[in-house]
């Protein structure tokens, strides 16, 4: 069978669907095809013994970007959604009884700083948000904003500009950037723990990722009502009512590329067994770029897009079936007692830290989550981990398991998982990178170690493959659920540029 869109956006991921509204909002027929059963793609979810949630992000920053979404499509993000606040958004532990909690209000953390650290180690938090702002400033319309940057765009800015650019802090690492601020040794390891905001080593990764600070600090995190899922379904409700056409089960198997004409329409799998050819002069990419490349594209289609990136990290998840706990915080932190081996082991020994930072979301609080019958609730689980190995070998169910006692007995041993309360759900880095292919387990595409790596980073408009485009983490600007928004708004605007 063989029908006929304007536009063919490769999955239903944060960046498929950003990309998907803004080209059906301008007229364009587009459809959606999609491998799994729902949108979301990483924003996804499971079920256990009838209760719903999340198993991908937990926190939602840049709400503009998502309110700017919905806006260009002709509603509201308050007509769509429910943005959730909690206090304390973040409880930070330490094995030696250090305590931190932040708070939706600024004002209210910086109180807690002074109580926790001292007014010695407020004034370097100031100092430091201070110096994060500024970052952020002068990062977001050059390097995240707009069109992948490149030296030449960076050169083009003039004197003036570039003044403003160098406020980036790009030739110090993260960790030396956080060090001149900052010397009190707790308030040093929640700072570094941005660079996993983006799955990147906080040793090595330029100190503009700085930044991330007062993305979450100053700018605020949130959860969803009823859940992270709700964003793509909500824009998927919109999608629908644009005209978008979309295609759960169907996976893309190859883009028919001619090399004069460009892209010519994809050929796809459907639930059924068959093979369709869908027509169509533009295609949308939100597969992982990875996955274009080995995959989707023919091995004489000359794509100009460079080797492989290194992946950022991947993680260990898991679903805790807990008790409800008014003490809880919406997300738990417990920090290893030398932070800086984490992203050690992690990055230059390639291997599952010894003792983990352990990452808990209770989403009944974060997102107001229902729980089970019997007065439990979902508590997301997460421990970092390497991305999988470059080689078509991948790790075992055995070396995953052993990587789950490390975990659960650091849990129990700090009270955080108790008695009688059981993991539901889990998923290794092994699963991840079988379910997002070409993604060896990332949870944020690549990663930015190195002072290169936004130049590196695949642009949205593929420049030799005419009518082909970009729109997810493993494009720029990165991932995360707002950057892959944001890939997705470049991608469409490139695509409606293109004749
Ligand atoms: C455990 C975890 C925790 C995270 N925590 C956070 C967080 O707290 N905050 C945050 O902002 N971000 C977080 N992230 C990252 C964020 O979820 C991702 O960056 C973002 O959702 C990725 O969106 P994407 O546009 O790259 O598409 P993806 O989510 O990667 O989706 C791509 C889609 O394409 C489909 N696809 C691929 N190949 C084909 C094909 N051949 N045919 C058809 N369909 C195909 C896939 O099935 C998938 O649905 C987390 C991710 C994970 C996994």
């Amino acid at each position: 069978m063989k029908s006929q869109c304007d536009v063919v956006v490769i999955g239903a991921g944060a960046g498929g669907l950003a990309s998907a509204l803004r080209l059906a909002k301008n007229g364009k027929k587009v459809c959606v095809y999609e491998a799994m059963e729902g949108p979301g793609g990483k924003i996804g979810t499971s079920i256990f013994e009838g209760v719903e949630f999340d198993t991908g992000p937990s926190l939602l920053t840049m709400r503009e970007h998502v309110e700017e979404l919905f806006d260009y499509c002709g509603t509201t993000m308050e007509a769509e959604l429910e943005l959730v606040e909690h206090e304390p958004g973040f409880r930070y532990l330490w094995t030696d009884g250090a305590k931190f909690d932040v708070y939706p209000d600024v004002e209210r953390t910086r109180q807690d700083v002074r109580e926790s650290f001292g007014s010695k180690a407020l004034d370097e938090f100031d100092a430091f948000l201070s110096y994060s702002k500024d970052i952020w400033e002068a990062a977001l319309p050059n390097f995240v904003e707009g069109e992948a940057p490149s030296f030449g765009s960076i050169l083009k800015l003039g004197v003036t500009k570039l003044k403003e650019v160098s406020r980036i802090d790009p030739f110090r690492s993260m960790l030396q950037g956080i060090e001149r601020h900052i010397s009190e040794p707790h308030l040093r390891d929640v700072m570094m723990r941005y660079a996993t905001y983006n799955g990147s080593n906080a040793l090595s990764a330029p100190a503009t990722l700085n930044c991330i600070a007062w993305v979450e600090l100053g700018l605020g995190g949130y959860g969803i009502r009823g859940g992270m899922s709700a964003l793509p379904l909500a824009l998927e409700r919109v999608g629908k009512r644009l005209g978008v056409e979309f295609y759960y089960g169907h996976r893309v198997e190859s883009i028919v590329v001619d090399s004069k004409r460009g892209v010519e329409g994809v050929k796809v799998r459907t639930p059924q067994g068959d093979t369709d050819v869908v027509r169509a002069t533009k295609v949308v990419v939100n597969a992982d770029v990875a996955h274009l490349k080995q995959s989707l594209l023919g091995e004489d289609v000359h794509h100009g897009m460079g080797e492989d990136l290194t992946p950022s990290m991947s993680g260990w998840t898991a679903i805790l079936k807990a008790r409800a706990r008014e003490d809880r915080a919406s997300h738990t932190v417990l920090f290893p007692e030398r932070y800086r081996d984490e992203f050690e082991d992690i990055f230059e020994r390639n291997r599952p830290p010894k003792t983990p930072t352990i990452y808990m979301c209770d989403q009944s609080k974060a997102h107001g989550r229902e729980g089970w019958d019997d007065g439990t609730v979902p508590v997301f689980v997460m421990a970092n981990a390497p991305c999988e190995p470059r080689e078509e070998r991948t790790q075992t169910d055995e070396y995953w398991s052993r990587y789950r006692e490390v975990v659960t007995q650091r849990m129990r041993e700090f009270q955080l998982m108790k008695e009688g309360e059981e993991i539901v759900w889990e998923r290794t880095p092994t699963q991840l990178a079988t379910q997002f292919p070409g993604s060896r387990g990332a949870i944020y595409g690549a990663a930015s170690n190195t002072q290169t790596a936004a130049f590196k980073r695949p642009a949205n408009r593929v420049k030799s493959i005419k009518g082909l485009y970009l729109a997810s983490g493993s494009a720029h600007p990165g991932g995360g659920v707002p950057l892959c928004l944001l890939s997705g708004k470049v991608a469409a605007e490139s695509a409606l540029s293109d004749r």
